[in-house]
């Protein structure tokens, strides 16, 4: 099969097609650094972890960047409140970010551009658009003149007889139902104390969904492959970002537009009044790990709503542990008979279930299931003694590499410590040239996918992809 998404630019399931073969560029509306983030970003940021790691998996090389919008409406409201310069008070939300964003085990992108830091680019977006006779200034603020735009709505299926020529809406966040020109630069007020930059188009700040423009096309070019993002966002900020960069550059922006799914709670919306919000450390403060939130917010699909519950996260650690129960009995398996083509045979029928369910729009369902029922065949074959070591080591390998993409053996505490006393004790090996023993450790470590290179600035160790 071939790998293919759902498009919401299209509405339909379409083949992946780079716009260069073998790279795949990836655009993630990051957070608003103004809140500690809860756990419904963090699943969209769990399946564009998926997404990213998949791609990799498949031999893409890819490009991902992650915004950080340190400037917008509320953060300016909020960051007032406290009495901290903008950056004093955004640093603490992004320090916290990614922060959970390593306890999750989600792969950190390529560039995390922050808004504040490319405020040239955005005045010349407005200077590019007003050219264009896309924008237009009222009191020293820049608007989008969307009736100008003639794809206006093709993301967000918008009847343009509804558009209100004319009429204006400043806030960075607005409901569909205001499908007016919207601002791309916002004047100075004094509201905004010191916040502003003075600019060749006056004295303002930029409006959010422009950051995300000019922060996407500057690191991935005018049009890429993949943007993703939360349904929330669909409309008006991606609809915005379209308008935008086509109306500026005259080509398509992206190719390809995948949405998630919202988060609810015990099958309630999340929300602070009713008490179910929570933070990824509100969550560590309950006793489950990182990597128990990350099984559970990447088992079910990006597009179906996905209901949180302490129930799941119960039935993900149990989960977990039969996966990684998997790992550590095989690693002691010392090899019985050779199984006479009955391991080969299941792991081509792992392997093939498990890509083809994800090449499937992502669907992780039948690629989990193709890994336990895989996992199940392998169990009752070692109970019987019925493979041998080399069978074990081509096991081990299908299964780290399918980890690549699940990441479930990493561990925001522990592992890595091991590896290194385990490394530790193999240096001193060594230097006691003691070989059986260094040797033995060596080839430990790589039954459980970690490969040691000696160096000149000592033992580095990687995890075999
Ligand atoms: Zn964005």
């Amino acid at each position: 099969m071939a790998l293919q998404f759902r498009n919401s630019l299209t509405k339909k399931l379409e083949e992946f097609k780079p716009i260069e073969s073998g790279k795949a560029k990836i655009y993630t509306c990051g957070p608003t650094v103004y809140n500690y983030l809860h756990i419904g970003n963090f699943k969209t940021f769990m399946w564009g972890d998926l997404l990213k790691r998949y791609l990799k998996y498949q031999n893409y090389e890819v490009t991902h960047v992650m915004n950080l919008t340190d400037i917008d409406d509320k953060i300016i409201r909020d960051s007032q409140k406290t009495g901290k310069s903008l950056s004093e008070f955004t640093r603490v939300y992004i320090d916290s970010f990614f922060e959970d964003y390593d306890t999750l085990g989600l792969e950190r992108a390529d560039f995390y551009p922050k808004a504040t830091e490319h405020i040239d680019g955005m005045v010349q977006m407005v200077q590019k658009l007003v050219e264009n006779g896309l924008a237009y200034e009222v009191d020293g603020s820049y608007y989008y003149k969307i009736e100008a735009f003639k794809d206006y709505g093709q993301l967000a299926n918008i009847d343009r007889d509804n558009l209100k020529p004319g009429e204006r809406v400043s806030s960075d966040e607005y409901e569909k139902e205001s499908i007016s020109d919207f601002a791309l630069w916002k004047a100075w007020e004094e509201t905004d104390g010191d916040i502003f930059w003075e600019t060749e188009i006056g004295k303002g700040r930029p409006g959010w969904h422009l950051e995300c423009s000019v922060m996407s096309m500057k690191y991935l070019g005018e049009t890429f492959d993949i943007h993703t993002g939360g349904i929330d966002l669909l409309f008006p900020h991606h609809e915005n970002e379209i308008a935008q960069s086509e109306g500026a550059t005259g080509k398509k922006f992206v190719n390809c537009w995948m949405h998630g799914e919202h988060l609810i709670v015990e099958g309630k919306k999340m929300s602070k009044s009713l008490g179910n919000y929570y933070t990824v450390k509100d969550i560590l403060d309950k006793g489950y790990s990182g990597v128990v939130i990350r099984y559970l917010l990447i088992s079910s699909h990006y597009r179906h709503q996905f209901n949180f519950t302490f129930k799941g996260l119960d039935a993900a650690r149990e989960s977990l542990s039969r996966y990684t129960d998997f790992f550590s009995n095989l690693e002691s398996y010392k090899g019985g008979n050779n199984s006479g083509g009955k391991v080969a045979d299941a792991m081509a029928t792992a392997k093939m279930k498990f890509e083809d369910s994800l090449d499937d729009d992502l669907n992780i369902s039948g690629a989990l299931a193709a890994i336990f029922d895989f996992i199940k065949t392998i169990n009752r074959l070692k109970d019987e003694d019925n493979f041998d070591f080399a069978e074990k080591i081509d096991i081990l390998e299908l299964m780290n590499s399918f980890d690549t993409v699940l990441n479930f053996r990493f561990s925001s505490e522990g592992i890595d410590e091991e590896i290194e006393k385990l490394i530790a004790q193999r240096t001193e090996a060594k230097a006691n040239k003691d070989f059986t023993v260094s040797d033995k450790i060596r080839d430990d470590l790589l039954a459980q996918g970690i490969i040691l290179e000696d160096t000149r600035d000592g033992v580095k160790w990687k995890r075999k992809i």
